[in-house]
């Protein structure tokens, strides 16, 4: 029987109620269908971790992850401590570390959940973002100098490869020839930034080449925000730079019901390394430590997280669990307008997995 060997790293905040939330539906899908396990260990790595040790994880921390099978990581983000040591200082050393260049976002309005779009269908959404996640505007090129001088002055460098451009760009247009549509959305500004956005723009037409069943166009960042809102059903699968699919999938979240929802993967597509799956969702100071957090979010990157392993059946049998548990506006969470506690959701996928599988085997 195999045995995934799973990293956890809940972080801060509500990172530390969904990580183990997902870990039990994970061991419970495991048990239902008997035919893999888990082996799960978690680090106590982020804000607790940086106030004891003065760094959010320890300097050879990614070697305790390297031969894993996957990452399961909450969130990092604390109160006390600056945003840009937190984020910089755990999971951009994991993304980049790992070389994990393509952030994958996949979006859909889940049943019985509410778009705050008006006459948008359930089927009009649809989407996956692809997220350049290795350079660009995160790149963490720039500096300061004159500090504390009237001449103070700060640059934050977007530094596009050709390399990097292109490996995403192949990434996301097999992406999209393996969905019914075969659509893909270059998002670029092209306009504006008139040097590596062009050559975004070139980049697309060339690897476009080596998809011909794939149909695509491109559009700018702005109108492209427009575009989410007023022709959902015109989209399918989006590529865009580390800044914009940023700001364009916190979007996509809202649109599809809720931030808790969102799922992620940091994918090394070459499996070099480990890739790490999570929910899109930060700390949510104003909601952590009671019991409040929506863990759909984790449980649908622990499907990406499946469908990555192999173990499609599993994944498939989780979201439909997940889909179940939706469509039942007494288990939403408190963002769904609700009043369900992460303790009611989690028992009630697993209960549904319990349920599925047993089924699963009457039928068979
Ligand atoms: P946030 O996602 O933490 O919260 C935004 C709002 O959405 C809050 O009102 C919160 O209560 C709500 N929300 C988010 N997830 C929810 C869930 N699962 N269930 C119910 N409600 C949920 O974003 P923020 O407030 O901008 O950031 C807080 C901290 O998290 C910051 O330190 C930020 O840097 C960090 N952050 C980390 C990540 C990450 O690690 N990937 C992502 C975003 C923000
Ligand atoms: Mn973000």
């Amino acid at each position: 029987m195999k045995t995934y060997r799973i990293a956890c790293i809940p972080g801060d905040g509500i990172g530390k109620e969904v990580i183990p939330a997902g870990q039990e539906v994970l061991a419970a899908l495991a048990a239902a269908r008997g035919d893999f396990g888990f082996d799960f260990e978690s680090f106590g790595w982020g804000g607790d971790w940086y106030r004891r040790h003065g760094a959010m994880m320890p300097a050879d921390g990614l070697d305790a992850l390297r031969n894993k099978d996957a990452i399961l990581f909450g969130s990092a983000g604390d109160p006390d401590i600056p945003d840009h040591i937190t984020l910089w200082g755990l999971r951009l050393k994991i993304c980049q570390g790992f070389d994990q260049y393509a952030n994958v976002r996949p979006t859909r309005i889940l049943p019985g959940i509410t778009t705050p779009l008006a006459r948008c269908k359930p089927e009009d959404l649809d989407w996956v973002i692809v997220r350049e996640n290795s350079e660009g505007e995160y790149a963490g090129v720039g500096g300061r100098a004159h500090q504390g001088h009237p001449l103070e002055v700060a640059t934050d460098v977007s530094m596009m490869t050709r390399a990097g451009v292109e490996r995403v760009q192949r990434f996301a247009f097999k992406l999209a020839q393996s969905r019914p549509r075969k659509k893909l959305t270059v998002i670029t500004k092209s306009n504006a930034q008139r040097h590596a956005m062009v050559m975004w723009d070139e980049i697309a037409r060339e690897v476009a080449r080596d998809f011909p069943d794939v149909s695509w166009d491109k559009e700018l960042v702005d109108a492209a925000t427009a575009r989410m809102v007023n022709r959902p059903a015109s989209l399918d699968t989006i590529v865009a730079t580390n800044l914009h699919a940023d700001i364009l999938s916190d979007l996509a979240a809202a649109l599809a019901g809720s931030l808790g929802i969102a799922p992620t993967g940091n994918l090394d597509p070459e499996r070099r390394y480990p890739s790490m799956f999570e929910p899109i969702h930060g700390s949510a100071f104003d909601i952590m430590g009671r019991g409040l957090a929506n863990p759909i979010g984790t449980f649908w990157s622990c499907v990406m997280m499946l469908e990555y392993l192999g173990e499609d059946a599993a994944a498939a049998a989780l979201m439909s669990a997940i889909e179940s548990v939706t469509a039942n506006p007494a288990l939403h969470t408190g963002d769904l307008g609700g009043k369900a506690k992460t303790v009611d959701v989690t028992r009630a996928v697993i209960d549904c997995l319990a349920a599925g599988v047993n089924g699963n085997r009457r039928a068979a």
